[in-house]
């Protein structure tokens, strides 16, 4: 992603930004393997027919509300929570272990033991969340990200990627040290971002009969910050991690996607940028390829995972402005 002094606070190429000084690469495989494996000064641009989306799906966001996810598996009960001790973030990883390759998901979740209510995370969301988050903490903009901590509630103020507005989200039953069933909490907790992705992702989805709460990028980022938070003196830790944080490659990977990848799309050969949706799959085969290990860290309680995210953040940033 590219951090741009000016507003807005991210800022994706364009497919003339993409063109400019790189060679085209052809060849007649688009899959992540080969996305990977291109140069920062090379580009490679997808034919009209080949398609990223499966068949059966009428456009990207019919197939983000009734596509499939990678269902990772939890208990029924809070009591089986409680004897299994198994947090959510081993199976998380679990799951992602033992998903079938070329699988195209629309993102990983599971519905809540209480509510019932599906719970969505979509990796594009997730490392936008992070790189808003590392952003932030870089001071590359003047946004700030407030977090006021009431233990196992917890609330915070996220600027939107496209600058000038700010999102609330807010965190019930957080996984935290002094909660008496930690377990169940990694499965229950609720997380509420006031933005319309959950609106037309979420509330409307019909998918599930006590409907979906999609995780958005401002969630993400304000998970990253409580749990920095978190960290502080005399804080009870979050025990339990819902979101893995994306490894250097696995960001690498998707700013290839941004940066580097175009799509023919128009019958007089106009191209156009990959679409989230379409990340979004391309994210999922590049994991199902590298395996889950080398894409993301899973450690319990977040507490190195987001110090060694934002090392890496703060590397990244230094070599995109020539420093
Ligand atoms: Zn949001």
């Amino acid at each position: 992603m590219i951090y741009d002094e000016k507003r807005p606070l991210f800022k994706a190429p364009g497919v003339k930004d993409i063109r400019a000084g790189k060679a085209r690469k052809t060849v007649n495989d688009y899959g992540a393997r080969t996305i990977d494996g291109l140069e920062y000064d090379e580009y490679l641009e997808i034919r009209s027919n080949f398609s990223i989306l499966p068949e059966g799906y009428r456009n990207a966001r019919h197939f983000l509300k009734k596509g499939p996810q990678l269902d990772v598996r939890v208990p029924d009960t809070m009591e089986a929570c409680k004897k299994e001790k198994k947090g959510i973030s081993a199976r998380i990883r679990e799951g992602l272990k033992r998903a079938p390759c070329n699988r195209k998901y629309r993102g990983y979740g599971w519905s809540e033991i209480d509510s019932g209510q599906h719970k969505i995370f979509a990796l594009t969301d997730i490392i936008t969340g992070l790189e808003l988050f590392a952003a932030v903490r870089q001071c590359l903009t003047n946004e700030e990200i407030s977090v006021n901590d009431y233990g196992q509630r917890c609330a915070a103020t996220v600027p939107s990627k496209s600058g000038g507005e700010s999102h609330l989200v807010d965190f019930v039953g957080m996984p935290t040290e002094t909660s008496d069933n930690v377990f169940a909490d990694g499965v229950n907790m609720k997380m509420h971002c006031d933005c319309k992705a959950n609106v037309y992702h979420g509330a409307l989805n019909t998918k599930y009969k006590q409907g979906e709460n999609r995780v958005c990028d401002h969630l993400a980022a304000g998970y990253f910050a409580v749990a920095k938070e978190k960290l502080a003196e005399k804080r009870p830790r979050i025990q339990q991690n819902p979101i893995p944080v994306p490894k250097c490659r696995l960001l690498q990977f998707n700013d290839k996607l941004t940066n580097n990848v175009i799509k023919r799309r128009f019958a007089d050969g106009r191209a156009d940028t990959l679409s989230e949706t379409e990340r979004e799959i391309l994210l999922w085969e590049y994991v199902q390829f590298k395996g889950p290990d080398k894409c993301f860290w899973f450690d319990e309680g977040a507490l190195g995972s987001v110090k060694r995210a934002m090392v890496y953040a703060i590397r990244r940033s230094a070599k995109e402005q020539g420093i």
